[in-house]
This record gives structure tokens, C-alpha cells and sequence, in this order.
């Protein structure tokens, strides 16, 4: 195979010249390129499955499926941009800007749920990379995984978003809550329109997500609002919270989930040097906070729990949750999305 462009990058790396690419790796860097637009460039990788373990056991999922790896949105605070590390890409910003497509996912996916690997387990789409990207407006790979499931019946299903082009597939999703238990989590962290547009440059607005909430919701489609990840002292105030919690529920949306951010060492590498640019004033305590810890414990989560729990009886956003929302709200307030399974 020849050498495509990022194989020549990763063979600059010094980290590469010390061993040969293995794993995911190596696949990555024979990834044919499928397209280069602006900054951004598509990659083909093959998978060896789609149906990933979640092994921690704190998820309230057992198997999640990425039909991407990258993520064009490049939310600043992104946790999975470590998953790019697996294929010894060490620039945070590769993350959004190479994006590896799993064509071939839908079609293990069909042998795999034929052969009942996921054993009746709840199976969560979209949880380190978002399965609605600008990449999905080519390759329709979450498309296609959604038709597979459409094949099947009594699955137990959700898919995280932040994208309105879910409202591509309306049909296809009316399908799966006939067919499956199934659910949508729509990621809004904030109302504030600039705030939303510094921490997620390339993702919709949160009205337009609030606006696909109530196209949902109008379907007869199970759909809850996440505000993940909340940051201190940018999106936490209990005036923001509450606003957002009315807007949800105004929109039909039927749960409300929460956690506080937590910084792994790529996030933060990527994160903090965009807090010092635009919120100088809030990056000693962000050093102070997380020095010790990718994640916050104490009375700062706490008081965030209880406030989430108090807007949830407030707004009526507990209603129709089933069990395993109520335990997403659990596991989201301790969240360990760490580790390959992820991916
Ligand atoms: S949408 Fe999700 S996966 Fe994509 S960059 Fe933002 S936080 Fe990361």
C-alpha cells in the first residue's frame, strides 16, 4: 500500500521512530484517504467489529458502537480526543480534523446481532465520537446501522447527539421505537449562544437542538436532554440550569441528565490553553480543581447532583424515564468514560 499523507505525519513522530505502528495504529495508517476538504480529511478504516464492550460495568450500556473515529464539532472540553492517541496521533486538533470512517460497520454489525453477540444488552450509539457529524452527511454510515437495526427486534437502544441531522433519519428512528426500546439523549450544555458557539465551535446551535428535541418529541420518540459536561463557573449557575431545564421540558423532552467535566490529560492539554485564552480569570482555579484528578469529587458534584435532581422534580423531567435513564443519571454523575471500549 502506498504512503498515504498520514502515514507521513506519524512517521515525524519520534514516538513512532522508537517502535513500529501496531493495533489501531497501524490500521489507521493505512487507512486509504476518501476526501480533503479545507482542514478537514477523511480516512476509510476498517473494523474488526462494531459492537464494542463496555467493560467498566458503571455504564448504563454494555455495548457501544462509534460509527466514526475524530469528531468535526470540536467541542474544546471533548474527552475522547485520547482516542486519536491510540493511533499515535498526539496533536489534540487531529482529532477534529482527521476523521476515520467505518464503512464497513453496518455489515459486521448485522453478522454480530444475527449471531446475538450483544445478548439482549442495552447498546448506546454515539458515545465517544457524535454518530450525527458533518462526516455523516456523505457517508450515511449511522444511516445504515440504524436500517440494520431496523432488521431486528426488542434491542435495547439509545444514540447521543448534539446534531439536528438526526432529523434526517425521522423515519428510520419512528421504526426503532416500534421495534426496539429506544431513546435519544440531546447534548445541550448551555442557552448562551456565544458561550455555546466558543466551547462547541462547529456544532449546531442549542435552539436548533432544542428545536430537534420538540421534532422528536412530536414523532413519539423518547428523547432527553443532556447538559454535559457542566464547567465550573462557565455553564453551572443555578439561573443557567434552571433556564435550561424549563427549555427542555418545553420542548417535550423527557429527562434531564448531568455531570460535571472531567479533564483527562489530552482534554486538558487541548482544554486549558483555550481557558486561558478566553477566560483568563478562570484558569488558575481550573489548575487548582483538577491537579489531582481528571474528575471533581466532593462538595462541588455533589451540590451540582442535588440541583440536577431538584430541576428533574421541578420540571417534571423524570417522567417516562425507564431504568436505564435512571440509572444514566447514576453512572453520568460519576462518569469513568475512560478506556478503549469507548471507541
Ligand atoms: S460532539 Fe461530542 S464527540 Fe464531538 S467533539 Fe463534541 S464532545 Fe466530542
Amino acid at each position: 500500500m502506498g504512503c498515504t499523507a498520514l502515514q507521513r505525519i506519524a512517521e515525524k513522530s519520534t514516538r513512532i521512530e522508537k517502535s513500529p505502528l501496531v493495533g489501531i495504529a497501524r490500521m489507521a495508517a493505512e487507512s486509504p484517504q476518501l476526501r480533503e476538504r479545507a482542514e478537514v480529511e477523511y480516512f476509510r478504516l476498517g473494523a474488526r467489529s462494531t459492537l464494542n464492550r463496555e467493560s467498566s460495568g458503571r455504564m448504563p450500556f454494555a455495548w457501544t458502537i462509534n460509527p466514526y473515529r475524530g469528531c468535526e464539532f470540536g467541542c474544546q472540553y471533548c474527552y475522547a480526543r485520547y482516542t486519536h492517541e491510540f493511533m499515535e496521533l498526539w496533536d489534540s486538533r487531529d482529532f477534529e480534523r482527521k476523521i476515520y470512517a467505518k464503512s464497513d460497520a453496518p455489515e459486521l454489525l448485522r453478522a454480530e446481532l444475527r449471531q446475538g453477540r450483544d445478548k439482549g444488552l442495552p447498546i448506546s450509539l454515539g458515545t465517544a465520537t457524535d454518530p450525527y457529524q458533518p462526516a455523516e452527511k456523505q457517508f450515511e454510515i449511522t444511516r445504515r446501522i440504524l436500517k440494520v437495526f431496523a432488521e431486528f427486534e426488542g434491542l435495547d437502544l439509545s444514540i447521543t447527539t448534539k446534531s439536528v441531522l438526526i432529523l434526517r433519519d425521522l423515519e428510520l428512528l419512528k421504526t426503532l421505537a416500534c421495534r426496539h426500546r429506544f431513546g435519544i439523549h440531546m447534548t445541550v450544555t448551555t442557552l448562551d449562544e456565544r458561550l455555546a458557539r466558543l466551547l462547541e465551535p462547529k456544532a449546531p446551535a442549542p435552539a436548533q437542538r432544542l428545536e430537534a428535541v420538540r421534532k422528536l418529541d412530536g414523532a413519539g420518540i423518547r428523547v432527553g436532554v443532556n447538559v454535559m459536561p457542566i464547567l465550573p463557573g462557565l455553564n453551572d449557575s443555578p439561573r443557567m440550569l434552571e433556564a435550561l431545564a424549563a427549555r427542555a421540558a418545553q420542548a417535550g423532552a423527557r429527562g434531564l441528565f448531568g455531570s460535571v467535566l472531567f479533564l483527562m490529560p489530552s482534554a486538558m492539554k487541548h482544554f486549558m490553553p483555550f481557558l486561558e485564552k478566553e477566560f483568563p480569570h478562570l484558569a488558575g482555579r481550573y489548575h487548582r480543581l483538577y491537579a489531582r484528578s481528571a474528575y471533581l469529587r466532593g462538595e462541588y458534584p455533589e451540590k451540582v447532583s442535588k440541583l440536577m435532581s431538584e430541576l428533574r422534580v421541578r420540571y417534571g423531567l423524570n417522567a417516562g424515564r425507564g431504568e436505564a435513564w435512571a440509572s444514566a443519571v447514576k453512572a453520568q454523575m460519576t462518569l469513568p468514560f475512560g478506556g478503549r471500549a469507548f471507541v
